[in-house]
């Protein structure tokens, strides 16, 4: 039995609490905390209807070490799940170190002037959380979080030697707004706008955004256009599989959806340099979020499906060997079930299944870490139980040239 300290309480606040009240036999007291209190009584109440589960709720600034602290000496938490904004993944970590409690997210840590997501300031922390004898799970949703459970599987049961990693992101759904981003849209445009970057040869290879793509055949779904984006999740798995000497990241967009957004950038709208408007400092990308449909808010007539997975090539006793490991997953399904959409669903349910083998001490070390450094298979086990079925394919063709 364990207590809980969740942050954020947007998307995928939303469905954190939800599937937490899901697993009340495992969470038996749930605090949800965000900057805007009423959010976390909407969901609140939600949750009681539905599920019959008492969720507390608490205003919090995350950004402030020492409110974030008062907060959780309140709570007594075991552990501190934040689904704030990755702007806020040090202070709330400082506030774990100050308080000894454990901590877990699912994006890595950006400064809010530079758009540079990288895990260095979080890997910083290591020593630090050892000494403590905490533990903090980076990158916890789905990509980053489950691609790299489904990496560390191929790896441990399909490959002696991973070459080749793309991992496939589509989301084939339709939520009938002319645009509007599934996830944060200020975090969400940070991170499309910048330059597209793989691994290769043991390098970076840094292209211009949307620069590389092309069609692929996603599964119950068909062909749609794929494009090469960095994403945080190549990182550490690089590190973490030295023996990979390509690995990618491709992610489906549509057409309108490309062309709003290049009108967006080329009127100045995407920038998040400070401006100054009727004597005010605004920058121009939180403006445009805060015009923008709010991602918790796009899940009740959302059709179709995400699909995303890994496609891996390498080695098995000497000879050549394909594996690709998929969840598909409904929006309309995750709406019935936890009034959401499927991508704050595919990245809230991955958050709390990494809570669960953390607090059952399934996943426990002290220090920083990235979900490939543990044993997947209780991870996959809780998958295929939690509403995020997966499915693998042996030695299947693969959409990709090898050298
Ligand atoms: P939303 O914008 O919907 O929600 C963010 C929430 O954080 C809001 O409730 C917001 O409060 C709150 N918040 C912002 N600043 C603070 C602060 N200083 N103190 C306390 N609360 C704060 O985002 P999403 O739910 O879509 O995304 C949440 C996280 O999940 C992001 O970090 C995103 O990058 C990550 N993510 C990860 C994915 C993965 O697969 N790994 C995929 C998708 C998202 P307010 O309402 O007051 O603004």
């Amino acid at each position: 039995m364990s207590n809980i300290l969740i942050v954020g309480a947007g998307g995928v606040g939303g469905v954190v609490t939800h599937k937490c009240a899901l697993n009340s036999d495992v969470f038996h007291r749930i605090t949800l905390a965000s900057r805007t209190k009423s959010k976390c009584d909407r969901i609140a109440g939600e949750v009681k209807e539905m599920h019959g589960v008492e969720i507390a709720t608490a205003a919090v600034d995350a950004d402030q070490v020492s409110e974030m602290a008062a907060l959780i000496r309140d709570v007594k938490p075991d552990l501190v799940l934040n689904v704030a904004l990755p702007y806020q993944d040090l202070p709330i970590m400082d506030a774990c170190l100050e308080t000894g409690v454990h901590y877990l997210d699912t994006a890595n840590y950006e400064p809010k002037d530079v758009a540079k997501f990288e895990y260095s300031w979080q890997w910083a922390y290591r020593e630090r959380f050892e000494k403590a004898g905490l533990m903090a799970l980076l990158g916890c949703g789905f990509d980053p979080g489950v691609t790299g459970v489904f990496t560390a599987y191929a790896a441990k049961h399909h490959f002696d030697v991973l070459e080749y990693l793309d991992i496939v992101d589509c989301n084939a759904g339709n939520h009938g707004k002319a645009f509007a981003t599934n996830f944060n849209p200020e975090i969400n445009i940070r991170e499309i706008t910048q330059p597209g970057r793989y691994w290769q040869d043991g390098q970076w290879v840094e292209i211009p955004a949307m620069s590389l793509h092309k069609p692929i055949d996603y599964p119950e779904i068909g062909p749609r256009e794929s494009y090469v984006l960095y994403h945080e999740e190549l990182e550490s798995l690089v590190k973490n599989f030295p023996t990979l000497k390509r690995a990618r990241f491709w992610m489906t967009f549509g057409q309108e959806y490309l062309t709003h957004l290049r009108v967006l950038q080329n009127v100045g709208m995407t920038s998040i340099k400070p401006i100054v408007y009727q004597g005010m400092e605004i920058v121009p990308l939180q403006f445009l979020k805060a015009v923008l449909p709010p991602p918790e808010e796009l899940g009740e007539n959302y059709t179709g499906q995400t699909s995303i997975g890994c496609q891996i090539k390498g080695k098995k006793d000497g000879k050549d060997k394909t594996y690709f490991v998929y969840n598909n997953c409904d929006h309309a399904a995750c709406w019935r079930e936890v009034r959401s959409q499927a991508v704050s669903y595919t990245t809230g349910v991955p958050a709390v299944i990494g809570a669960k083998l953390m607090v059952q001490d399934t996943w426990k070390r002290a220090g920083v870490f990235n979900v490939e450094e543990f044993d997947p298979d209780p991870f996959m086990k809780e998958l295929m139980v939690q509403g995020l079925p997966w499915v693998e394919q042996i030695d299947p063709k693969l959409p990709h040239d090898y050298d």
